[in-house]
């Protein structure tokens, strides 16, 4: 953190200053120049706000060098997390692919999905049981009861299972899920975040908010890390912008920035980034390219009677033809 001094100010009131930050263990070092003094601050300046220091007469202005984030931040943990979660390993050149329906509808539905999506090479299986609808009137999930066909699905494949975390009261039920998804509507469901990251170490799949910033994300995953949970992925799907002719705007090209920013893997959802089955492929192969650990996709039985988000919903012939895809661009790049 750099403080540049108002012009005039007085040595005592720079004095007063250089008490405070020494006293929060900062260590300034002053510049003085012909017109202008400025005070580089050496040490944690991430529980000192720079508004209060902005505010003080004595201040002219304050610019922040280091990222508010650190346990996330790559510059102080270089080597990239590797999440695992059952066989699947995801991020640090691993790549997992998390493909299931939006919604789990009935025991028979999420087996024959998961043995689909495990047949063309997912290596976990998605399936929402608390769904974050936008009308109180749309299917809001099956609950505990989707839960308990998510662990015969699991059973069944091997396949580890991803789900959505609503609310911290259900968390108990959640004891054979080896993902915890906090979704898109939650990212910044501060209590949230704070309570599954000091009740469990199992991987949480956080989501960015559809008009969050980068450094609201990765501030939402310190969250979690510093509640004692380092185990983190970060989710792109999308954020919301003017344009109408996809359900939210890809915005691809964080993949590259967080890898710059943050040590924690990145996946990429093509189902909720474009709502249409038809642009999954491409934009799921697009991801692929750029540098993703991974991809969450929605596939379906039977699109066209899905209780939720049947229109992206690819149908397992689908998913098999976009997994040859990303495995041709993955060998590609290899
Ligand atoms: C989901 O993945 O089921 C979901 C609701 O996604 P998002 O939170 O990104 O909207
Ligand atoms: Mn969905």
């Amino acid at each position: 953190m750099i403080i540049v001094i108002r012009k005039g100010a007085e040595q005592s009131q720079i004095d007063n200053l250089l008490t405070l930050l020494r006293s929060r263990n900062i260590e300034p070092n002053v510049s003085k120049g012909a017109h202008q003094t400025v005070i580089g601050c050496v040490g944690d300046v991430a529980h000192l706000d720079p508004s209060l220091i902005e505010a003080l007469d004595v201040v002219e202005s304050v610019q922040r060098i280091q990222e508010p984030y650190k346990a996330a931040n790559r510059r102080f943990h270089p080597d990239s997390t590797i999440i695992e979660a059952g066989e699947a390993k995801l991020g640090g050149g691993h790549f997992a692919v998390i493909a299931g329906p939006c919604s789990v509808e009935s025991e028979e539905q999420i087996i024959q999905v998961a043995q689909a999506v495990k047949a063309a090479g997912a290596t976990m299986l998605r399936g929402g049981a608390f769904k974050p609808r936008t009308s109180p009137y749309s299917f809001q999930g099956l609950g505990g009861e989707g839960l308990r066909m998510l662990s015969a699905a699991k059973r069944e494949t091997g396949l580890p299972i991803v789900t959505e975390l609503m609310d911290f009261k259900d968390i108990e039920l959640f004891n054979d899920v080896d993902v915890i998804q906090i979704g898109a509507r939650n990212m910044q469901n501060f209590n949230l975040l704070k309570e599954v990251g000091s009740y469990t170490k199992k991987p949480v799949l956080l989501k960015r908010g559809m008009s969050s910033t980068l450094q609201e994300l990765l501030m939402s995953a310190e969250y979690i890390i510093s509640s004692g949970n380092p185990n983190v992925i970060l989710c792109e799907r999308g954020i919301r912008t003017f344009e109408t002719s996809t359900r939210n705007t890809l915005d691809l090209s964080v993949v590259p920035v967080l890898h710059r920013l943050t040590h924690l893997p990145i996946i990429v959802d093509p189902s909720h980034a474009t709502g249409y089955a038809y642009l999954v492929e491409p934009v799921a192969v697009a991801a692929t390219a750029i540098g993703a650990d991974g991809l969450i996709i929605e596939v379906h039985n039977d699109p066209a009677h899905a209780k939720c988000d049947g229109v992206q919903s690819q149908t397992p012939q689908m998913f098999a033809e976009t997994m040859q895809r990303i495995n041709a661009v993955r060998s590609a790049l290899n």
